[in-house]
């Protein structure tokens, strides 16, 4: 991993965009120092800013002195703007996308653009930063090696117990993107299916002042949540530990972390056990995790 650092110091790489690109902005998620410095430049720079609500948008730029034409791009009418918006990058215009926070695409539109952007050989670039997603994942303390993005579930009880049902031997960790008004009933759902000791990180209020990032089990954070109708405010995303791996499958793979463990660091146990064994390096470092959190 690399990054460019010029020669002198204090001084950022000056991005200068290019003709005919869309760029995907990644924009704060609730503070705002957290925009980027490229960010700023690409949204100075742009010819067209596609916004999914211009109003909200026009604030943030505003606060970012940053004077720029603004055109809704929205699920309701991606169907109709997209041509518009890919004709225009081909007649050499820059465009830049962002949603009302955080990375555009990321339970956000954009889908549509992009790929179609990709289809007619429209170059495609990204201005990464906050997401929430991720930021939840980085704190979440459960594992990170690998993990599966879920976005929202369906708010009615019967579609999203659908949605959990198959999710209920899924080893990896899991990120779910909750609405505030749901929360209870959700957990209650996950709970069933996932079971009441299932670890969970609940992350509120991500880089805002109520910010609250708690890590419990299953039934300890629905008896926390009903005891505090604070926690029932704002925005919320919810990291969910994966399954267990089969006790019966695991006999050996015990066996050889616990003399490893004892010798070695987890990292380098685990690549043993791999190599020894042929499972998965996600189920062996997790199980690695268990045994040295017993
Ligand atoms: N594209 C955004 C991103 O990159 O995170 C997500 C947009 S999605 C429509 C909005 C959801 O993201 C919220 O309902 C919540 O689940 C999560 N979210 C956004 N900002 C958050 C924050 N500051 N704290 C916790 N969750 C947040």
């Amino acid at each position: 991993m690399s990054i460019n650092i010029p020669e002198e110091k204090n001084v950022l790489h000056n991005t200068v965009v290019s003709a005919g690109t869309l760029y995907l902005v990644a924009t704060p998620i609730g503070n705002l120092a957290d925009i980027t410095q490229r960010a700023i430049s690409v949204l100075e720079q742009v010819d067209l800013i596609a916004a999914e609500d211009t109003r909200h948008s026009q604030r943030l730029l505003g606060h970012l002195g940053i004077k720029a034409k603004l055109t809704a791009y929205h699920e309701h009418n991606e169907d109709r703007v997209t041509p518009r918006l890919l004709d225009e990058l081909e007649s050499g215009k820059t465009i830049a996308v962002i949603s009302d926070a955080g990375t555009p695409l990321i339970s956000d539109p954009g889908y549509r653009l992009v790929t179609q952007a990709h289809d007619r050989g429209i170059q495609v670039s990204p201005v990464p930063g906050v997401c929430a997603a991720i930021a939840a994942l980085s704190v979440a303390g459960l594992a990170t090696d690998s993990f599966t993005f879920e976005g929202f579930p369906p708010a009615k009880q019967g579609a999203r117990v659908h949605f959990f049902e198959p999710l209920l031997d899924q080893q990896r960790t899991m990120v779910f993107y909750i609405s505030c008004h749901r929360i209870v009933e959700t957990l209650k759902d996950m709970r069933d299916i996932f079971g009441a000791d299932r670890r969970v990180t609940y992350a509120r209020e991500i880089t805002k002042t109520f910010e609250t990032i708690k890590r419990k089990t299953l039934s300890e954070l629905i008896e926390w949540i009903e005891a505090d109708d604070n926690q029932r405010k704002g925005e919320i995303v919810l990291v969910v530990d994966g399954a267990a791996v089969e006790q019966g499958d695991n006999q050996q793979v015990d066996q050889y972390l616990k003399v490893l463990l004892a010798e070695l660091p987890v990292k380098q146990s685990v690549k043993l056990v791999v190599k020894m064994t042929g499972e998965h390096k996600n189920d062996v470092y997790k199980r690695a995790l268990e045994l040295k959190d017993a």
